[in-house]
């Protein structure tokens, strides 16, 4: 494939320039030294060059997309209408509070939706990810320790079902980690929490559902236990889309969360970002909030500042704002009866799937599970020499994107689905199907597997040496 560099020659331009209507000035002294290296490439180029590029990925809008942990559901094609309305698009941030009122609204309708969704107080709509949330959240619960002279409270306590992020944001805001591990039903080893609480805690990450699936049946237990010790809670809420409108992380004890709208909340995800990964707390953390604080005045109008001991701003502004335009809709669209109807078809479909394959592949727990479920392909390896990627391999030639492989760490040959509650029964059945025949396969003609995938535009692909070496610019020389 010719990349967009290669396409074109010099003098096919693709943009039309209205007339200069304004002195012209020379900027001296920053004229560019090196030639400015853009594509010379015509509209109908530049349309063929995406629509390349876009048949050589699998997406949502391509086939089934159970990718554990990352909730790939359906994005509703009106959230992007809402986003290109011209009064968001046309904005500028600095246009005050008095031309801003429409934007205001929506920074201030999903604030209180998102608070009431997790029942916490107030919300930031500043950070980028969920991995930045976390680490806005760390920093909310370190500016409060900091401002009661908790400054010995260093230590963070990281379950080892938790999302990787959760100890790198931790360790990214200057805490300490301490692990503990889960028990034989993938829920936090209580033992092991009492034991790891004390003098120096600063508190708990949490992912509930965790990462294997399961809502851990002891979450008030686990709160009482951290908070008794004088530390504070935090709840991973990246998979909020199991629980939304059903239980609310504030009810449970948390004092803070971060919500991933690029998975629960129907945005465009990965390549389709950017994110947006607000974060929630109850009242004592808000005076230490970043960015733009909206109040609504009892004349019905809106206005923004700061919040009063306000630690700093982790993004510009109100955040990726059209993201959250995109996600507002989505609520509103849904409501307060669509928003727990969603979770429990996505637990259903996530039920039913399990249920299909329990009986070919092993499960990792065997209980029923929340959004997603882990199974094990250790046996199976084992017995047919194909591994978890392997399986995930052959997957692809069925138009189907792989499930998330070799996580959780705590799962050996993992392979973690989330089907979500946009994909119908006959999609899922469909899939099971394909499962069932690359099982079939494994056990009669396993090269046919060591070799797939043999449909999709790369066979397989040196993966380590991407991470490792990836080749980001373009050599023009
Ligand atoms: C996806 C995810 C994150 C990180 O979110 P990003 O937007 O990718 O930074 C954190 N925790 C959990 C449980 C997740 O699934």
């Amino acid at each position: 494939m010719k990349l967009i560099f290669e396409r074109g020659n010099e003098g096919q331009a693709l943009c039309l320039m209205p007339a200069c209507d304004v002195p012209e000035v020379t900027l001296e002294g920053f004229e560019r030294e090196g030639k400015l290296y853009l594509p010379h490439v015509s509209e109908n180029e530049l349309s063929r060059h995406y629509t390349e590029i876009a048949k050589r990925v699998h997406g949502v809008n391509d086939g089934f997309y159970p990718l554990g942990s990352c909730t790939m559901k359906y994005n509703p094609k009106v959230n992007e209408e809402a986003a290109a309305l011209p009064g968001f698009v046309g904005v500028h941030p600095l246009q005050g509070d008095k031309n801003s009122q429409g934007c205001l609204e929506v920074l201030y309708k999903i604030e209180e939706s998102l608070a009431e969704i997790s029942g916490m107080d107030n919300v930031t709509l500043q950070p980028a990810a969920g991995a930045h949330g976390e680490f806005t959240g760390l920093l909310l619960i370190k500016s409060y320790l900091e401002s009661i002279g908790a400054t010995n409270r260093k230590k963070i306590i990281v379950p080892d079902s938790a999302h990787g992020t959760n100890p790198a944001s931790a360790v990214m805001c200057g805490f300490e980690i301490v692990n503990i591990p889960s028990g034989a039903d993938g829920c936090v080893d209580l033992e092991a929490l009492s034991g790891a609480v004390g003098e120096d805690t600063a508190g708990l990450m949490l992912t509930n559902p965790n990462t294997v699936g399961v809502f851990d049946k002891n979450i008030l237990e686990i709160t009482k236990i951290v908070h008794d010790a004088g530390g504070l809670c935090y709840y991973d809420g990246a998979n909020l889309n199991a629980v939304m409108g059903v239980v609310r992380p504030g009810d449970m004890g948390f004092d803070c969360i971060h919500f991933n709208l690029h998975k629960t909340f129907s945005t465009p995800h990965g390549g389709g970002g950017p994110g947006s990964g607000p974060v929630g707390c109850k009242a004592f953390l808000a005076p230490f909030l970043p960015g733009i604080r909206v109040n609504k005045k009892p004349c019905g109008c809106y206005t923004s500042g700061k919040a009063e001991k306000s630690f700093g701003e982790v993004k510009a502004f109100g955040g990726n704002f059209l993201v959250v335009v995109k996600a507002l809709t989505y609520i509103l669209t849904l409501g307060k009866e669509g928003i727990p109807e969603a979770a429990k078809n996505a637990v259903l479909n996530a039920n039913y799937m399990q249920a299909c394959l329990k009986d070919d592949f092993d499960l990792a727990y065997d209980v029923i599970c929340m959004h997603e479920f882990v199974l094990t392909l250790d046996k199976f390896h084992k017995e047919t020499g194909i591994s978890a990627l392997d399986l995930a391999k052959g997957l692809l030639d069925h138009g189907i994107h792989p499930p998330t492989m070799y996580f959780p760490l705590i799962v050996h040959e993992a392979l973690m689905i989330e089907p979500t509650e946009t994909e119908p029964k006959e999609m899922l059945d469909e899939a099971v199907a394909v499962f069932k025949e690359l099982k079939k396969l494994a056990y009669e003609n396993p090269q046919a597997l060591h070799d797939a995938p043999v449909k999709t535009p790369v066979r397989r692909l040196d993966d380590v040496r991407a991470a490792r070496t990836p080749v980001l610019r373009y050599n023009f020389e």
